[in-house]
C-alpha cells in the first residue's frame, strides 16, 4: 500500500489505520525532534499533493479485504509523513472516508494552518483532532519547531481557540517537551493560561525519541515532566 499504513497500536489512539496525504516529509515546520528527519524544503503551499481518488481507491480495497474484517480498528488517522493540512482536498477525503466506513477519524496536525477559517472548516467532519503546540512565544517556537517564514505562534494559538469554538469533537493537545528548550517550569505557568483559552479535552506531554531526534536534543527528567503536568492540571497526562 502506498498511502495507507498500519494498523499500528498507538498509546493515544488504540489500533489506528494511518493515511498519508502528502509525500514524504512535506511540511511547513522542521521540528528538531522530528522522527522523519530534516525537512528539505519547508512549504506553506497547499495543493492536492496526493490525489484523493488514489487514496480512496486504496482504502476501499483494504476495507473490503479479508484481513480488515478481522481487525478492530479504533481510528482512521490522517497523519503520515508530513503535515496533512497541506493537502488542499482534505475535506473531500474526509467525506469519502465517511461514505466507506463508520470508524472514527482522527486528524494529527502541527496546527500551524488553523489561522485560516476555510482550513478549519475543511476538517470539521473528523471526530478527534490532535494538534501540537510546543511553544507560546516565537523565540521558543523558532528554536523547537523551526517554522516556515510567515508562521507565527500568536496566529496558531488564535486558530486553536477558534477551532475549539467551531469544532464539536474532541481535541487532544500534544506538547513535545525538549530539555533546555521548553522545559522551564515558569514557562508552563504562562502556558497553562494559553491552554485554558484553547480548552482542549486532554493535554498530552510527550518527549523526543532519542534515536530519531537531532544530535543535542535531550529528554527532560521525569521529575520535571511530572511538575509540568501538575502545573497544567487534571487534563494533563504524560504519554
Ligand atoms: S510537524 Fe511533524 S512532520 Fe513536520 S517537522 Fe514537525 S514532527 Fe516532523
Amino acid at each position: 500500500m502506498k498511502y495507507i499504513y498500519g494498523p499500528v497500536k498507538s498509546r493515544r489512539l488504540g489500533l489506528s489505520l494511518g493515511i498519508s496525504l502528502v509525500p514524504y516529509k512535506m511540511c511547513n515546520l522542521d521540528c528538531i525532534y522530528c522522527q522523519l528527519g530534516p525537512t528539505a524544503k519547508r512549504t506553506l503551499k497547499r495543493k492536492q499533493y496526493i490525489k484523493i481518488k488514489d487514496i480512496i481507491s486504496e482504502l476501499s480495497e483494504f476495507i473490503n479485504s479479508a484481513d480488515f474484517k478481522n481487525m478492530n480498528i479504533d481510528y482512521i488517522s490522517l497523519s503520515g509523513t508530513g503535515e496533512p493540512l497541506l493537502n488542499s482536498k482534505i475535506d473531500v477525503l474526509i467525506d469519502e472516508i465517511k461514505k466507506l466506513s463508520t470508524i472514527p477519524i482522527a486528524l494529527i496536525t502541527n496546527a500551524s494552518l488553523f489561522k485560516e477559517k476555510r482550513i478549519r472548516d475543511s476538517i470539521l467532519g473528523v471526530d478527534l483532532i490532535m494538534p501540537s503546540l510546543d511553544a507560546i512565544d516565537n523565540e521558543t517556537f523558532k528554536a523547537i519547531d523551526r517554522p516556515a517564514k510567515g508562521l507565527c505562534i500568536e496566529d496558531i494559538i488564535k486558530g486553536l481557540v477558534n477551532l475549539r469554538n467551531e469544532f464539536g469533537g474532541k481535541i487532544f493537545l500534544e506538547i513535545m517537551i525538549v530539555k533546555g528548550v521548553n522545559d522551564n517550569l515558569s514557562y508552563f505557568q504562562e502556558f497553562k493560561h494559553v491552554i485554558a483559552r484553547i480548552d482542549p479535552d486532554k493535554v498530552h506531554l510527550n518527549v523526543p525519541k532519542r534515536h530519531t531526534s537531532e544530535a543535542g536534543v535531550s529528554v527532560p527528567d521525569r521529575e520535571v515532566l511530572k511538575k509540568i503536568c501538575k502545573i497544567l492540571g487534571d487534563k494533563c497526562e504524560i504519554i
